[in-house]
């Protein structure tokens, strides 16, 4: 079978994609290889992370590997937090710090649409590859549930009344970003 390189110890995001490609790709992490250090993400896109990430692996080890980067994309914010989603209140910064400031970033604004994408970036054979998952939705007022990370609460996707937030994990992987960038990548490698 197959081996390719996930630049990534998230476990979730690890059984996610394991889970898809089972028999058909062996998926190992950063942890299985033994590969340590701060993979550097100082792209101000989220391709140019991605592809960032990717590359330090394969300089690294010569192997078939692939990296993801995600931001939610605020229209009225003309497309912040972005790449910077993670530490959007600053380094260091909690979940719910990065919740905060965007919903008084949000406070009194009408248009509410928001994206989060999901750019993955394949290193075979030193040739890249792009896969992109989007969805669509708005940013709620108040948040709600208690499951998934970051800004899950206030984000409720187009077609549903309920956030990120409050949608078991099986049902938001079928319309998330990184889902949806994760079945372009599985069908992909499935193709050949
Ligand atoms: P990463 O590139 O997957 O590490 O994502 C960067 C940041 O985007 C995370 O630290 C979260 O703040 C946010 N993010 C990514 N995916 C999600 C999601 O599915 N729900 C909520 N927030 C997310």
């Amino acid at each position: 079978m197959r081996t390719l390189i996930f630049a990534s110890n998230n476990s979730h995001k690890l059984s996610e994609i394991r889970n898809l490609l089972d028999n058909i790709v062996n998926i190992l992490s950063l942890k299985d290889i033994n590969l340590e250090g701060d993979i550097p993400e100082t792209s101000d896109t989220l391709e140019g992370n991605a592809t960032q990430k990717a590359e330090w692996i394969y300089s690294r080890i010569g192997q078939d590997c692939f990296a993801d980067d995600t931001g939610l994309e605020v229209e009225a914010l003309d497309g912040a937090p972005g790449v910077y989603s993670a530490r959007y209140a600053g380094e260091g910064c909690s979940f719910a710090d990065n919740v905060n400031k965007l919903l008084k970033a949000m406070k009194g604004q009408s248009n509410r649409k928001a994206r989060f994408r999901t750019v993955i970036c394949l290193i075979e054979n030193g040739k890249k590859n792009y896969f992109e998952g989007i969805v669509n939705g708005t940013i709620v007022e108040k948040g709600s549930g208690n499951m998934g990370f970051g800004y899950d609460p206030i984000f409720v996707p187009d077609g549903y009344n309920i956030s990120f937030a409050e949608m078991p994990l099986d049902e938001k992987n079928k319309i998330s970003h990184r889902g949806l960038a994760t079945q372009k990548l599985v069908e992909y490698l499935k193709s050949k």
